[in-house]
């Protein structure tokens, strides 16, 4: 299959500012084989053409952290601290949750997360097969965690499922879905089960995604226990010498920061769930000049309560210049730049996918710039950060394939997805 998106103008995320007018993409087999201006190579014939008149051509969205069948659980309880949430309100309920209903969750929460321009996330849930189920059928690309917690008598089922289920999904849905192992947090996860999940982990060769950091009570928990942060805990445990995807790191010593640097640790910053749950302020700033990759997440739509990451991007550049009184900081194009290609890093898949340029995967949103709110045009990646909504996305293109044209989502059924999703939660809460 070839498909050639033309008379676009295309923001590669490459280079610094990098933006081509008047340009065209050419993709062969879920391949980018060209990028330049003007007309694509003579000899080169499409068998499908966009014409991109209007539109920006970039890389799709990365959401780095989150928990797509919590879509289920969106506005169920909200205005809570995050210990009370969790443990009076989000985990009874999900003690009653079965594969039927983390199927339809992470199915609603696909077609929200393609709807603004999302075409890869980490997740980190449980029931993972039926997770992989719909990222399959959505034709998204994704990083897929068992999440994992040591407290309970699911403790070595967990591992096991994990097992499993990296041995059965790791490259699937043609290479769009990665498996890596969740141990959910230092404070869910004693010692010797992280022990067992470490070994595990290097058994089948994958990277961890893991909560780090994420509150003040955790940090305090951790240090009565131990005498050290979560970071130095999991540092010292041995956690970050495998590719990690951290999320949150809100509260951080600049001893953790050198940690992260050292280990080359990815930060998946989630500035919306902190604010909505009150955990603090991470100090992206200060782990930006360290030189640490920082991508953008959601987290689950219970504590956001959306997935639309160009809202997430907003949020994550207008909280940094408030928490340091520096509207300099986090400027339009780097923000960007961490919910596209520093995504695509911190989720090790850059390789892959993140920019606009030869060699990567296909994986590209185009954005609908003929809006009163998106014009004029003196800087279109300032226009996205700061002006943009979820709804000017037009068309989402995964590994070559269009998901999305004109708004009409290709891979799922809207209606069918909307109706499933809420007849599942009815029959949770009743
Ligand atoms: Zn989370």
């Amino acid at each position: 299959m070839k498909l050639l998106i033309k008379n676009c103008t295309v923001l590669t995320m490459a280079k610094k500012g990098e933006m081509l007018e008047n340009a065209y993409v050419a993709i062969e087999d879920g391949n980018i084989v060209q990028v330049g201006q003007g007309e694509s190579d003579t000899g080169w014939v499409a068998d499908r053409v966009i014409d991109g008149a209007g539109v920006v051509c970039m890389p799709g969205l990365v959401n780095t952290h989150t928990h797509a069948a919590m879509s289920l659980l969106r506005s169920y309880a909200d205005d809570l601290p995050l210990m009370e949430w969790l443990q009076e309100k989000i985990w009874p309920l999900e003690a009653k949750l079965t594969t039927d209903h983390v199927y339809n969750g992470t199915k609603l929460a696909a077609l929200e997360m393609i709807k603004s321009g999302t075409t890869c996330f980490a997740d980190q849930y449980f029931f993972m097969s039926d997770v992989g189920k719909a990222v399959e059928e959505a034709g998204m690309r994704a990083v897929l965690a068992r999440g994992m917690i040591g407290l309970n008598q699911n403790a070595d089922l967990a591992l096991a499922e994990s097992e499993e289920f990296i041995t059965e999904w790791n490259g699937a849905a043609k290479g769009r879905i990665t498996a890596v192992m969740g141990p959910h947090a230092p404070y869910t996860c004693p010692p010797p089960y992280m022990e067992k999940v470490l070994k595990l982990a290097e058994k089948l060769n994958v990277g961890i995604h893991i909560h780090l950091a994420e509150t003040k009570s955790e940090v305090n928990q951790i240090r009565d226990e131990y005498q050290k942060t979560p970071i130095e805990l999991v540092s010292d445990q041995g956690v970050l010498d495998f590719p990690t995807i951290a999320a949150h790191c809100v509260h951080l010593t600049d001893s953790d920061i050198d940690i992260l640097k050292a280990k080359n640790v990815g930060v998946a910053h989630n500035p919306e769930s902190n604010m909505k749950l009150a955990s603090g302020i991470a100090p992206i700033n200060k782990l930006l000049q360290a030189g640490i990759n920082v991508g953008i997440g959601t987290d689950g739509a219970a504590s956001n309560n959306n997935l639309d990451m160009i809202e997430e991007m907003r949020s994550a550049a207008l909280l940094q210049k408030v928490a340091t009184e520096d509207p300099t900081v986090m400027d339009a194009y780097q923000v960007l730049q961490m919910a596209t290609v520093g995504g695509a890093k911190v989720l090790n898949l850059d390789d892959k996918i993140g920019t606009v340029e030869v060699g990567k995967r296909a994986d590209l949103i185009l954005i609908d710039l003929n809006k009163p709110h998106l014009q004029p045009k003196h800087k279109v990646y300032a226009n996205i950060v700061y002006a943009a909504i979820a709804s000017d996305v037009d068309t989402v293109i995964v590994d070559g394939e269009v998901v999305m044209e004109s708004r009409e989502v290709k891979t799922l059924d809207e209606a069918e997805v909307i109706e499933g999703a809420n007849s599942a939660v009815k029959e949770l809460v009743d």
